[in-house]
């Protein structure tokens, strides 16, 4: 087991060691098939940066009309040498920074040309800021965005749009928006320090361990609020059952959509997860109190901020996986709290976007790495924690 973490999930309806089996054992490895299917690689983004907040720097606006849009023949030559550490300038030069903008026509022409049916919300409007970018060639990983311009970011995340709670927090819909996003930082931290760059010299990667327990590993809370958000992604995803079967999943390639297909009907029904963890989240037990109605504007109005507040972050793959991530946190959100819920009078029947289902499921396969690798470092976890 990992030791510290024994008994139920917080607020959730599984324990520790059932997620950790059920993961490592059916999701983990269905979820690793799942995202390099030609439907869930590409990810349509609109990775130009657009930040409002912070106007007066320039930071963000100025180097992305420089850098980020530009094909790779027209990249302007100072971008290409790293910035100096100390510059508060994102650190966008950097090679390992940038996103890899290739993409297998084969696979990608099916996106272009079939139908959507998923594409009703206006924001999701083809527009020439949009970009495709194939997830698997741009892995979630060490950037070197760090420093002032990363750090204002998260503080601004947690100070004005989902301050911790306190001990004595009896709202619960407070505490899950604080929990999704701490579970989220989490999970991204786990990824920075699994996949680092150890020696830049001969571009030498690997686990950086060190970084790994002093972000993560040494505050349980942050241990257990990715467990959280884990389970509550994938309550959306069980919830959305009904939807996520029926849906197409057309690339033009048929024998890969089959694929897909087949792989999405194993996660939805893998006889492991109905009987070992069913309903991994308690969603009914939100929105009861007096002022239910006026919370959920009030939360919905924070989780936006937060949402916009990618279009701050300075590394152009951090801003991508970003992106995806709250995208699918958000998506998770409106599955939860925003269909069918009859005490609304909401009664219309569940709608998704084709890119919501995309970012949902990457979103839960890198929830589901970094659950997978706590626990596969149990023992040392445990080791860890003793010599302090
Ligand atoms: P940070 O991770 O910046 O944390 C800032 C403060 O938040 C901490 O000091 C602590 O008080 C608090 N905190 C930290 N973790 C938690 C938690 N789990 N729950 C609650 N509070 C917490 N860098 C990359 O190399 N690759 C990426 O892909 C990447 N993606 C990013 C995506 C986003 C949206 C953002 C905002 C940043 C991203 N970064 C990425 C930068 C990275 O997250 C860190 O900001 C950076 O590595 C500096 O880390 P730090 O040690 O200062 O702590």
């Amino acid at each position: 087991g990992t030791g510290k973490y024994k008994g139920m999930v917080e607020d959730c309806c599984c324990d520790y060691e059932t997620v950790d089996n059920l993961n490592s054992e059916v999701l983990n490895p269905l979820l690793q098939d799942l995202v390099t299917t030609p439907f869930f690689r590409y990810f349509k983004v609109k990775l130009w940066c657009d930040c409002p907040f912070w106007p007066d720097d320039g930071m963000c606006r100025l180097r992305d009309c420089s850098v980020c849009e530009c094909p790779e023949t027209e990249f302007p030559e100072p971008f290409k040498r790293p910035l100096p550490s100390d510059d508060l300038k994102c650190q966008e030069g950097k090679p390992q920074a940038a996103v890899d903008r290739t993409i297998d026509n084969r696979a990608f022409r099916g996106w272009v040309e079939t139908k959507n049916p998923w594409t009703h919300d206006e924001d999701d409007t083809d527009s020439s800021e949009m970009t495709y970018v194939n997830l698997q060639l741009n892995p979630e990983r060490y950037t070197g965005y760090t420093g002032p311009s990363a750090r204002r970011i998260w503080d601004s995340i947690y100070s004005e749009n989902c301050p911790k709670y306190s001990s004595g927090e009896t709202c619960p819909e407070k505490k899950v928006l604080y929990k999704l996003i701490s579970g989220l930082h989490s999970s991204i931290s786990m990824h920075i320090a699994a996949d680092y760059l150890l020696d830049e010299s001969n571009n030498q990667w690997g686990q950086n361990m060190d970084l790994m327990y002093d972000r993560i590993l040494r505050h349980p809370d942050r241990v257990r609020n990715m467990y959280f958000t884990y389970l509550f992604v994938l309550r959306a995803v069980t919830k959305a059952t009904a939807y996520l079967e029926q849906a197409e999943y057309d690339t033009g390639n048929h024998a890969e959509d089959l694929k897909t297909q087949s792989l999405i009907k194993q996660l939805l029904y893998s006889p492991k997860l109905q009987t070992a963890c069913p309903v991994p989240f308690d969603e009914a037990k939100l929105w009861q109190g007096q002022s239910g109605p006026e919370l959920k504007q009030q939360i919905q109005k924070q989780f936006r901020n937060i949402s916009a507040l990618m279009d701050c972050v300075g590394c152009e793959k951090c801003r991508l996986w970003g992106k995806l991530q709250v995208q699918g946190l958000g998506t998770a959100l409106k599955i939860l709290f925003s269909v069918g819920n009859q005490d609304t009078g909401d009664h219309q029947t569940l709608q998704l976007q084709r890119n919501e289902v995309i970012a949902l499921v990457n979103l839960l396969n890198r929830l589901s790495e970094s659950v997978k690798m706590v626990h596969d470092m149990g023992p040392d976890v445990e080791r860890l924690m003793e010599d302090q």
